[in-house]
């Protein structure tokens, strides 16, 4: 470690040495500047810039228009130091750590994997910026996607590809949730609904899907389903969604998500996920029988064999047969009955496992957790929606393994 610091001091020492930019000559003293006139070289000035090597100070010439009184540093944007004072590897640790823990959790990480002091302060925004930089990027794509017919992509065929959605409540500051609704009744909302979406391909060599969850990519986003339809499109047909043999869907009942579906998959396959339909059948085994453990899984028993064997017209018989005098419990079985009702065809399970196809999966479930639990819902946290979209865009581009290609494209441009 000690070696480790003195090698940083020795290269922050050459490298502060190295950007030292010398006054331009005399034939090079204006610039062009945005507003249409020039701008004139003025002088040298200096600022500390944060690099992999610890803090160096970086000495370049000063424009400024006359005009519009616009000044101008070449020198930043040819190092992508642009208004601000972290080199774009530092930039690029902060969003890293940034998207994994919380920013406390970064900077202690930061000073630990790369002896640089950094502020809690600091990692928030860069990250935030990065990720926010992605989002943008990402809606051009998508933008592109939806105005240009997408070219089929050449490659292998995909066997099977799925399509997962899921929501899931991340807390926010109390302006996010003005005039929202909660879930309890004359409650306000204390959260905000992130979609999370994930692609899935793989398959074992019997044709059976194959829960690996490195071969699911996500996509999140506190949006409209609208927004969010156009950006889980994008992602299904990066992973092969026009090659793919059979194409499924799978969420919970949510209304959004099969209207996605018809929008942006309509051939796919619709299937329910089982794990939730049987959660909506304990919610009411719980409110039949409360506290009698026994008697709900006795009740169980019975209603998830009809479930999983998709009998979904005997089960919902079996539910509006059940009488209650209970006003509130006659209203949550209507509910419970309706949900099946409508959603029979794609509860068909022994025809689905017929073809293979997964129909209870736990990844999106898992995703849930791993992709926006983890990282935004620890307690304590309120999140702006902007701020935590520019850390899902992170984290999804890690997650994805496309964090890199980023980088790249911000060196390319
Ligand atoms: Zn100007």
């Amino acid at each position: 470690m000690a070696v480790r610091s003195a090698m940083h001091q020795a290269g922050a020492t050459a490298l502060t040495e190295l950007l030292q930019f010398p006054a331009p000559s005399a034939d090079q003293r204006t610039l062009p500047c945005s507003c249409g006139q020039k701008a004139d070289y003025r002088e040298l000035r200096s600022k500390p810039v944060l690099t992999a090597v610890g803090k160096v100070k970086v000495s370049r010439p000063y424009y400024l228009c006359p005009h519009c009184h616009t000044g101008q540093f070449p020198a930043d944007v040819e190092l992508d130091i642009e208004n601000t004072e972290f080199s774009p590897g530092v930039r690029r640790m902060q969003a890293a750590v940034g998207q994994e823990a919380p920013f406390d959790q970064g900077r202690q990480q930061m000073k630990l994997l790369a002896d640089l002091e950094v502020t809690t302060k600091a990692v928030e925004p860069t990250a935030e910026a990065i990720g926010e930089d992605i989002a943008v990027r990402q809606q051009e794509e998508i933008q592109r996607a939806l105005q240009l017919d997408l070219p089929m992509i050449v490659g292998e065929p995909v066997p099977v590809l799925y399509v997962q959605l899921d929501g899931t409540g991340v807390p926010v500051v109390k302006k996010e949730t003005e005039g929202r609704r909660g879930k309890t009744e004359g409650q306000p909302a204390h959260t905000r609904e992130a979609k999370l979406g994930g692609v899935q391909t793989t398959w074992d060599e019997k044709g059976y899907a194959v829960r690996d969850p490195d071969s699911t990519t996500y996509v999140a986003a506190i949006e409209t389903a609208e927004e969010f339809g156009k950006r889980l499109y994008l992602e299904a047909w990066k992973r092969g969604w026009s090659r793919a043999a059979k194409r499924v869907v799978i969420g919970d009942g949510a209304e959004w998500i099969w209207n996605i579906a018809n929008e942006h998959f309509p051939d796919g396959i619709q299937i329910v996920d089982l794990f939730h339909a049987r959660q909506h059948l304990w919610g009411l085994a719980r409110k039949l029988y409360p506290n009698q453990d026994a008697e709900q899984k006795a009740w169980m028993t019975i209603h998830q064999d009809r479930l999983d064997e998709g009998k979904i017209e005997d089960l919902v018989a079996a539910l509006r047969s059940l009488d209650s005098s209970h006003p509130e419990l006659a209203e949550k079985i209507r509910t419970e009955a309706d949900y099946f009702e409508k959603n029979a065809k794609r509860m068909r399970y022994p025809e689905f496992r017929a073809q293979h196809l997964f129909v209870g999966s736990g990844v999106i479930e898992a995703g849930c957790k791993t992709v926006i639990g983890s990282r935004c819902k620890q307690s304590g946290m309120f999140w702006t929606v902007r701020g935590a979209n520019a850390i899902l865009a992170l984290r999804c581009g890690q997650i994805n393994g496309r964090f890199e290609d980023y980088w790249a494209a911000r060196r390319a441009a």
